[in-house]
């Protein structure tokens, strides 16, 4: 494989400070040449020490002053606005998306009409903007390969395949926290609770989505852009082990299936390396122990965000892009602990009846209507 250059944006997160434990486990694969964060300034300066790179962004424009020691030589940008800039730096191959939210919208379009690949963990940017950023890709010459666990066990299992012989797409959830919760025990979440998932260790965001299953919904909505597929044919399935990271059936009825213990660096390394491998030092299966893996149908009654994920596709539009901002916006006020945990899909789901557009689907208006969500849904359930 040919020596990759990076931009990590949204480095000092999860999957940001995952992939740096790969590069520096492949220092002969991989160069850093830019980095992004938000506001942790203090690690975004230690890995400034240790990575070098060319470029480094922090979005909280406060703390630009306490960098510039530690970036002298080199540059550095202050301000969220410059992260497209980041992502199309004439110099990197790979762009790493690991920002969070809509915020990554923007970066993973400018990627893409640069013609990088993208290694792409942001799913809210395809949720929002699947229809511009497929139509973008038809234009270029870059690739979006999926970080998203359950999509790198779909392009893995897709490997070789024709999309036209997928007959059904399973994608499999662990079911959160509260799997086993009855309706009445939802009502008195806490946020302590929904923050504590069973199998991942993730951002705070992602972790309540995984709670609502609000995330499986989100991923319904990344498989339908990434492969095509329309989504009455993507079938949600819990298995709570989190071994069987998604499966495909074809026409034949084969289905093909990619496991593995819970670890993203490994669906982060196949995104950088695809088509190839790398190795890599993770914990294995242990073939020698009994495993058991099972599998229940989703209760979509008591998870009410899968069913209003898969609606919003089917409405189309910018129904998906109000569902995401609506959930931004519920998430963080429910971590903020202002409103209770079913205020969650009640807020989406509001949303989503009350804001109209019609205009053409594009990057500003898209914008727009993100904004007019946000106010709306930080307005209702108080
Ligand atoms: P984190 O919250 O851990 O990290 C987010 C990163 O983005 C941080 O570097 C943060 O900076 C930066 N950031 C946050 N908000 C903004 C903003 N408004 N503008 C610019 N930068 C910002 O998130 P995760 O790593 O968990 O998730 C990243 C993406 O990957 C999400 O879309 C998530 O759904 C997806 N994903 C994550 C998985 C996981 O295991 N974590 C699994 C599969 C997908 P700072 O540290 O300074 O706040
Ligand atoms: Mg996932």
């Amino acid at each position: 494989m040919k020596k990759q250059k990076l931009a990590i944006l949204g480095s000092t997160g999860s999957i940001g400070t995952q992939s740096l434990e790969i590069i520096r486990q492949h220092p002969d694969k991989f160069e850093v040449i830019a980095l992004s964060a938000n506001s942790n300034w203090k690690l975004l300066a230690e890995q400034v020490k240790e990575f070098n790179p060319e470029f480094t962004l922090i979005g909280d424009e406060s703390h630009a002053k306490d960098l510039e020691k530690v970036c002298s030589g080199a540059t550095l940008l202050s301000g969220k606005k410059h992260l497209p800039e980041l992502a199309s730096l004439e110099n990197v191959d790979t762009v790493l998306n690991a920002l969070v939210g809509y915020s990554g919208f923007d970066s993973t379009l400018a990627a893409i009409k640069a013609g990088k690949r993208v290694a792409l963990a942001n799913k809210e940017s395809l949720v929002v903007g699947g229809e511009i950023i497929t139509e973008e890709l038809k234009k270029s010459n870059a690739e979006l390969i999926p970080v998203d666990s359950e999509h790198s066990a779909m392009l893995q299992c897709l490997t070789g395949e024709s999309l036209d012989n997928i007959e059904k797409i399973i994608i499999t959830a662990s079911g959160g926290p509260f799997r086993t919760f009855t309706k009445e025990q939802l009502q008195n979440v806490t946020v302590e609770q929904a923050l504590n998932h069973p199998n991942w260790d993730m951002g705070a965001k992602i972790t309540i989505d995984s709670s609502t299953m609000m995330n499986k919904g989100l991923e319904i909505i990344e498989a339908h852009w990434l492969f095509d597929i329309p989504v009455h044919k993507i079938q949600p399935v819990i298995h709570p082990q989190s071994i069987i990271h998604s499966m495909i059936t074809f026409i034949d009825g084969s289905s093909k299936a990619q496991l593995g213990l819970p670890d993203m660096k490994v669906p982060i390394i196949y995104s950088l390396s695809y088509p190839e491998r790398l190795d890599l030092d993770t914990p294995r299966m242990n073939w020698n122990e009994a495993q058991n893996l099972t599998f229940e149908p989703v209760d979509f009654d008591k998870f009410p965000c899968v069913r209003l994920a898969m609606e919003s596709i089917e409405t189309g539009g910018y129904a998906p892009a109000i569902l995401n901002a609506a959930n931004e916006v519920a998430v963080q006020r429910f971590l903020n602990k202002e409103i209770g945990y079913i205020h969650i899909p009640e807020i989406v789901e509001k949303s989503l009846a009350n804001i109209d557009w019609n205009d053409s689907l594009n990057a500003e208006t898209l914008k727009e209507i993100d904004k007019e969500t946000r106010v709306f849904a930080k307005s209702i359930i108080k």
